[in-house]
Formats: structure tokens, sequence, C-alpha cells
């Protein structure tokens, strides 16, 4: 759902030398033997663990602005062992924990969409079937591993692994290539996990807030419904929206159907073209009316995309055709309101509020983001050699010279303008990549997953599947 770069700001990866001088080796670990507790700890002694919580306890004695402290403060060789018995970082060390942990931005728990917009840079298609080696969407199972495991190692650390100072992520999502409104999770028992469960689940494993991103829904789906129903009410309540960092809807000329119609205009089925576009601006009205109550709480905000006014080869998708399809919208929303307001009266009590409804929401339309990165996707649509295009080739270029030059991991993450250059996403398998949204990498980074070993969806934007990021260059920290 996310489409273009963003930037965070560099983070400071500052060992502090003090904390490093600890002596903990005098510590007599006969005296200070603890037996692990609780579900997630593993019932025995461990020298490594006791080491570890020695140190931790050390450091936090020796610093007065605990509350300040990051990851990457630590010797993380002498914290190794922190996270033992947490099964879901079986065979990880500290320094690949904390390298998840400062870069973590997009757990995929559902790989694929319906919605096919051409725009989309995680390249979203229909899901993959299936079958004993193929998944499209994590286990319940296995979330439930990944936030109890991130929820404990915060409470053994005394702070969120996930904390930067420098806000290198001020935000998560549960989604990677899929909408927003399909992020649900069945247990082995059959009961349906939602949205709001999951999102809460994941922002007290990880302490950010979620976004919560859908291109809407088909006329005729009706559990999906069902769940936006149940989200614009809760998510209109102030003490549930401050849950969430946003809630968007992204409108947006790239949507599968208006591409459609786009290209068979182009093709000259006009009549084709908009029967195609009526089907999408009936169905976002639909979904505009289902959010009213965002609308009126303020909570609703838009994705609104399009290609700049004067950006060549992008006839269709420019700002003023945007433009063109929210006018067509709002109309049609307008006349769901007076039918509403003539009917059955589920929003509408009085004609005021359907001009306050409709202002209120195109007051959100003021800002159009038309600094689109071109995608895998995109660049598909638009011709080579337009700028868009070259300018996105020569990102991925350089990103390529950047990992195979790297000496330090700390040299990937940071772009030369000291921006965080790159962010990372949990697949559903367990698989974690690094991307800047025009290019991914895989890394050497599993976590210990029951279906780890299980195929998903090819990753996009463009993976560069000869350069794996190893874990001799993640332990260079
Ligand atoms: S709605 Fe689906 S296809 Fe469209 S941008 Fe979002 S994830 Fe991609």
């Amino acid at each position: 759902m996310l489409i273009s770069p963003i930037k965070f700001i560099n983070p400071e990866y500052k060992h502090i030398a003090c904390y490093n001088k600890i002596r903990y080796s005098n510590i007599s670990l006969a005296e200070n033997c603890t037996v692990f507790k609780g579900k997630a700890g593993i019932n025995q002694y461990s020298v490594k663990y006791l080491r570890a919580k020695e140190y931790l306890k050390l450091f936090k004695a020796s610093h007065k602005d605990w509350n300040k402290v990051e990851i990457y403060n630590f010797d993380l060789n002498k914290l190794d062992g922190i996270q033992e018995g947490l099964k879901v970082f079986n065979g990880l060390n500290m320094k690949e924990i904390a390298f998840i942990g400062q870069t973590i931005i997009e757990i995929a728990l559902k790989r694929g969409c319906y919605n096919n917009c051409s725009h989309c840079y995680g390249g979203g298609s229909l899901p993959i079937i299936e079958d004993n080696n193929h998944i499209n969407k994590m286990s319940w199972n296995d979330f439930n591993a990944l936030t109890e495991g991130f929820r404990l190692l915060n409470k053994r650390l005394g702070f969120p692994i996930t904390r930067n100072s420098k806000n290198v992520s001020p935000y998560m999502t549960s989604f990677h290539d899929a909408d927003g409104i399909d992020i649900y999770l069945v247990d082995n028992n059959g009961k349906e996990h939602d949205f709001i469960e999951i999102s809460e689940k994941l922002n007290e494993a990880f302490k950010l807030k979620n976004i919560f991103d859908t291109a809407g829904w088909g006329m005729q789906d009706s559990r999906a419904a069902a769940r936006a129903v149940k989200y614009a009410l809760y998510y209109s309540k102030p003490e549930n929206a401050r849950k969430l960092l946003q809630f968007n809807l992204s409108v947006n000329p790239y949507h599968m159907l208006n591409t459609r119609a786009v290209h068979l205009d182009k093709q000259g089925e006009h009549e084709r073209a908009q029967k195609i576009r009526n089907i999408y601006t009936s169905r976002m009205a639909n979904v505009l009316f289902t959010f009213t109550p965002l609308i009126e709480s303020g909570k609703l905000n838009f994705l609104a995309r399009a290609a700049s006014d004067d950006s060549l080869g992008t006839k269709g998708f420019r700002e003023k055709d945007l433009r063109k399809l929210y006018d067509e919208i709002f109309n049609k929303l307008k006349l769901k309101y007076m039918e509403d307001y003539i009917g059955e009266q589920i929003f509408i009590k009085d004609k005021t509020q359907i001009r306050d409804l409709i202002a209120q929401a195109k007051l959100k339309l003021s800002y159009v983001n038309t600094l689109l990165g071109v995608t895998e996707r995109l660049g598909k649509i638009y011709k080579p050699g337009e700028t868009l295009v070259t300018t996105a080739e020569t990102i991925r270029q350089e990103d390529r010279n950047k990992i195979k030059q790297a000496k330090c991991i700390k040299d990937v993450l940071l772009g030369n303008d000291g921006y965080i250059k790159f962010t990372g996403f949990l697949d559903s398998n367990g698989h974690y990549y690094l991307t800047d949204f025009f290019t991914t990498f895989p890394t050497e980074i599993v976590l210990n997953f029951e279906n780890k070993n299980k195929i998903t969806a090819p990753i996009a934007p463009y993976l560069q599947k000869d350069l794996i990021i190893k874990k001799r260059l993640i332990n260079s920290i």
C-alpha cells in the first residue's frame, strides 16, 4: 500500500564506551542464578543469559538517562543471551535481533491483494494458492510467537528494542502487498482475529503505531463490508483512533479498475472505459459512505497519489485526472447521502449534514502526492526513457553499489544524505528483507517460524536475489 520512498532521520549508532568497560566477569553467577520462569522462558540455568542480565543491570545502573537508551548503545556481544528461551529468536544473536528491531516497518501478515493497483510498490497480485509448500499468510501461531517474542524481549530489556530517538520508524504496517481490509488471521480453532486485535498486539510488541490503509472492497464482498463497518465505528472514537497513526483510504487513478478504463479509453473503447470507471467510482462512493463515522470524526485520511500534471507519458494518471475522479465519487456519495436521508437515515438525519460531510472529506484532499517512486509495476505503464523511470533506475543501481561496497551494516542503513535509506519487512514465513521502496534485498535473517520453510509469493519491488545481505555484515556493527 505504501508507494513512495519515505525519509527517516539518521539514527546514531553509537556504542557508549563506558558501558563497554563494565566488568561483569567478576560477578558470581552462583549467587545470582535464577530459574527462568513463565511460558516463554527455559526452565534451566543459563550462564549466557545471566551474564547478559548482569551486564544489562550494570548498564542501567550507570546510565542516568535510561529513558533514552537505545539498543545500539549497548555492546551487543555482552547483551547476547538476553533473548534466550524466546523460541522465535532461536538461531539469532542480539546483533541480528537488534537489526530487525531498528529497521522493521512492515510485517506481511497476508501476501497478495485483489486490487492490483498499477502503482503498487509491493507488486500486490492475487494471493497464491496455499498447499503443503506454499503459504499466502502468516500462521496465527507464528504471529503469536512473533508478538510474544518481542513483547517479552522488551520486558527483559526494560525498553522497546524499536526505540530510536531519531524516529527511524514512526509507524508500522501489518501488510506489504495486501490491503488492510483483508488483514485478519484465523487460529487453529477457526476463530477469526481481525485488524483491531492484530494491531493492538503489534503495538504492544513493537511499541510502534499501526497504519490502516485500504483501497476499498468490492460491493459484493459482504464480509469485508462487515469488517469495514466495525472498524469505522471503532476508530471514529478518539480513544481508539489514538491507537493508530492513521486510517487511510487510497483513492487514486492507479486502481486496477481505473487503470483498465484509462487503457480502454486510449484504445478508443470509450463506452467500455466509462462502464469500468463507473464501477470504480460507485465502489469508492460506497466505501466513503461506510466510512462516514470516520469522516465525521475527522479520522479518515486519503492516500491521493498521481503523476504530476507536467510529467510526460502519464496521461490518465495525472493529478488533474485524479481530481476528476474525486468529483465523480463525491457526486455519487452525495446521492447516497440523499438516499439515506430519505430512507433509513443510518447517518443523515438532517440535510445540512450532507454538505458538512462532503466538505469535511474534501478538506482532507487538498494534498495530492505526486512524488511517486517508479515501482516495478508502474515502470510497465510508464514508457522507458521517461524521467520518472530513468531516475528510479539510477537509484536502483546506486542501491546495488551501496550493498556491494558496504563494510558495515550502518553503511547500508544510512544514505549519503544521513537519512535512513532502507527499512525492513518481515515476510509471512519469517524471512527478513530490506527495501527503500525502489528495490529490495534479501537478508540471511529468518525468524524461527513454524512456516519458515514454506514458500511465499515473489517479493517486490525489484528483488536483488544475487545480493543477499549476509549475517556477517549485520554483525559488523
Ligand atoms: S491496494 Fe493492494 S495492490 Fe493496491 S497498492 Fe495497496 S497493496 Fe498494492
